[in-house]
């Protein structure tokens, strides 16, 4: 039986957007995000981040930093009585760099590369699943895959809705204040009319 994923944001939606994340110690977790993350480990969903890091394209850090990172985040779970799935993430740049981060990939956001190789890894229903996120073009993924995208309004979120939700052409399918609001309204049901 394939589960629905909950596809998260990683900058701006589960930790702080401080700009490129260069450095582990740069990273922080919101309050709220390893509450979301155990919610969603009770519930048939799948918890999974997706993340564009072109900064190791762009030759800001190798990529090593996305590791420490990614150790670190899983490590901060754990400690809440909280999992990841998994943790995907995008180094390439399509004109920035050199290779063989310089590449026009098919997992950089809004490209459903990455939402792909969990359909493929982990038997994700994409049908079924949610993106959220705080960009607009966490939105164009999920639509692009035939899944619902929700818009978080911490990190760019705020000032992509207020300033430019009239560029999609689509309501999003939920607003939420963040993170946590968000996988509660999706798990209780009242966003999901299927
Ligand atoms: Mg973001
Ligand atoms: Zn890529």
């Amino acid at each position: 039986m394939r589960r629905p994923a909950l596809f998260m944001d990683r900058d701006g939606t589960l930790s702080h957007e401080v700009g490129y994340v260069n450095h582990v110690s740069r990273f922080r977790l919101y309050c709220w995000s390893v509450d979301a993350v155990r919610l969603i480990n009770r519930s048939e969903f799948l918890a999974v981040v997706v993340t564009n890091q072109a900064g190791v394209a762009r030759g800001y850090f190798p990529e090593s930093v996305i590791d420490d990172v990614h150790a670190s985040m899983n490590h901060s779970m754990q400690a809440g009585g909280a999992r990841l799935d998994a943790v995907y993430f995008c180094p390439h740049h399509p004109s920035v760099g050199e290779p063989p981060y310089r590449l026009d990939c098919d997992c950089r956001k809004p490209k459903p590369g990455l939402l792909k190789r969990a359909e493929a890894e982990l038997g994700a229903d994409l049908s079924r699943s949610w993106v959220i996120g705080d960009r607009l073009g966490d939105l164009k993924l999920a639509w692009a895959v035939g899944a619902r995208g929700a818009l978080v309004k911490s990190g760019y979120g705020l000032g992509e809705w207020e300033h430019h939700a009239s560029r999609l052409g689509r309501a999003p399918d939920l607003v939420a204040e963040h993170l946590l609001e968000a996988v509660e309204r999706i798990l209780n049901g009242a966003e999901a009319p299927a």
